[in-house]
């Protein structure tokens, strides 16, 4: 029997789901995002401040609850002050490996955004 690997690790989305206060769709979607542009660039959950993420999500509900699972994801946090809303109302974010300087934008497929 072939076992299918869970798109998010169940341990990190009970500790979003804990920290976000409910379940949405949109804050997985963070989770993801940020487990994208991490994997992009070849790093861990930040513990202190070695990424920055530029979040361009807008105060919509949907938003801030984006922003929530790309904390979670990434370790960008506002009490590191390692994460910036930029208020765009685009569900997209900008990861900068600060030792590095590299960066990676990921942002949801525009296709999925039309049809959600
Ligand atoms: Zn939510």
């Amino acid at each position: 029997m072939t076992e299918t690997k869970p798109m998010i690790d169940g341990h990190l989305l009970e500790m979003a789901i804990e920290f976000h206060g409910h379940k949405c769709p949109a804050m997985p979607l963070g989770i993801r995002v940020g487990l994208a542009a991490m994997n992009a660039l070849g790093v861990e959950r930040a513990k202190n401040k070695e990424l920055y993420c530029l979040c361009e999500t807008g105060p919509t509900h949907a938003g801030m609850c984006f922003g929530d699972g790309v904390q979670v994801a990434t370790g960008c946090t506002f009490g590191k002050a390692n994460i910036k809303g930029l208020g765009y109302g685009k569900l997209a974010i900008t990861l900068i490996d600060v030792r590095s300087k590299k960066a990676v934008r990921v942002t949801l497929n525009p296709e999925f955004q039309k049809v959600a």
